[in-house]
């Protein structure tokens, strides 16, 4: 049997990130750069005020206390937008809106708090030190300057970023478009009623959402019949559209395994049994050069393949370096039994307690269990060596809260 970490590798082979094109802005939201960024000016790329007050200089405020205020000329106004004013005179201010360039000769801006706010004769009650609230160009990003590396994994800071430096369209990995198939003939979609027999497709759906909640485009195509004519033709139409496929179901030792069957004629993809509970059955390869993870039927064993060995390769195809979800330690609030030989994947609420992280195991722990799955925030990770969990042991966990 082949060990988790094993099938990763295995999953993951030599799978890079998909080639670079440019985006949006906004749609560069959740993929990664694919080049460095420099700054074509520097950031704030004037020297401007961070208060709403007086530009002043500071030997004209020596002295300037609550029973002594100083008493000084408004010289005119500047609103952030605004050119900055002429210069400032010694013996005068100007009143300098945050955001706002400071005029020549500048030393500091008074906040307005510190005035009593006219605008025609100002009355100061405190001196300022030199340079105070005055934001310098360059303080913060220098012309010139790499502000993001390649890699860097795009989010909302980030964006901020790549809209101060002025770039419009961004270079990116290109997202991976990836094709959800479930098979089975006792399926049938939500919204219809399940016959005798028969039981929703939640898979397919499932990892739909896993897909777009780890960065990818993803296609959903099902139920499919496990009908091997129908399913070729499914899989080689889909190969040619698809970065990357995935199929539920039709793996294990059943005389329907459809997936199974069809890709073993076709070749290209080796099923094997990885030494995890849930998810033995386990199968990749590709379909023409498409790669493609068959998962199994059983929805808790499709969601954790999907957690433990396809997410990890959308990340890879993304261009993210970081390929795993968090891992935490959190002390385990209940009891429960793992497989000898096997990695358990076991579902896990976490919680706070006294400051410390504990991780309450789902009551049911068996494969078909979607109400655990859905109450899940993590998976505890339990070795092959170990066979049990007990109060107060320290757990590793996966942590599924959170999204890409
Ligand atoms: P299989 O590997 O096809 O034998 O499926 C194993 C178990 O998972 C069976 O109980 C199936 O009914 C169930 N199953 C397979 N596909 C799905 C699906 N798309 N949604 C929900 N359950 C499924
Ligand atoms: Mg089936």
């Amino acid at each position: 049997m082949r060990s988790v970490e094993e099938h990763q590798r295995v999953v993951l082979g030599d799978a890079d990130a998909l080639p670079a094109e440019r985006v949006a802005l906004l749609d560069a939201d959740g993929l990664v750069l694919a080049e460095p960024v420099t700054a074509s000016w520097p950031l704030p790329s004037f020297d401007n005020s961070s208060m709403d007050g007086y530009a002043v200089r500071v030997d004209d405020l020596a002295g300037a206390t609550d029973s002594h205020a100083v008493r000084l000329p408004v010289r005119g106004d500047i609103a952030a937008g605004q050119e900055a004013a002429q210069r400032l005179d010694p013996g005068t201010v100007v009143r300098i809106m945050t955001g706002a360039p400071v005029p020549d000769g500048t030393e500091a801006v008074v906040p307005v708090e510190w005035t009593d706010g006219a605008t025609d004769v100002v009355s100061i009650t405190r001196a300022p030190d030199p340079g105070a609230h005055i934001r310098l160009r360059g303080e913060d990003v220098a012309a010139g300057e790499v502000v993001l590396e390649p890699g860097t994994a795009i989010n909302a800071r980030v964006i901020a970023m790549l809209a101060a430096v002025g770039l419009a369209e961004i270079p990116v990995h290109r997202r991976p478009r990836v094709t959800v198939i479930s098979t089975g003939d006792e399926l049938v979609d939500p919204g219809c009623e399940p016959g005798p027999g028969q039981i929703v497709d939640s898979n397919s759906y499932m990892l739909t959402a896993a897909v777009r909640e780890a960065g990818a485009d993803a296609v959903r195509v099902g139920p499919v019949r496990d009908d091997e004519e129908e399913l070729e033709r499914v899989l080689r139409e889909e190969a040619e559209r698809s970065d990357l496929i995935l199929t539920s179901g039709g793996v294990s030792m059943g005389a329907y395994d459809t997936v199974k069957a069809v890709l073993t004629r076709l070749g290209g993809v080796d099923f094997v049994k990885v030494a995890m509970q849930p998810g033995m059955p386990q199968g990749s390869g590709h379909v023409g050069s498409t790669p493609i993870v068959t998962l199994p039927g059983n929805p808790v064993s499709s969601f954790v393949s999907f957690e433990v060995f396809v997410r990890p390769l959308i990340r890879r195809l993304l261009g993210h370096a970081e390929l795993q979800r968090p891992r935490l330690h959190a002390i385990c609030s209940g009891e429960f039994t793992s497989p000898a030989g096997k990695t358990q994947f076991a579902r896990v609420r976490l919680h706070m307690r006294d400051g410390l992280l504990m991780a309450e195991p789902e009551g049911g722990q068996g494969s078909h269990i979607i109400g655990g799955l859905a109450r899940a925030d993590a998976l505890a990770i339990v070795p092959e060596g170990v066979s049990r969990a007990a109060q107060g042991d320290e757990l590793t966990v996966m942590d599924l809260r959170g999204g890409a």
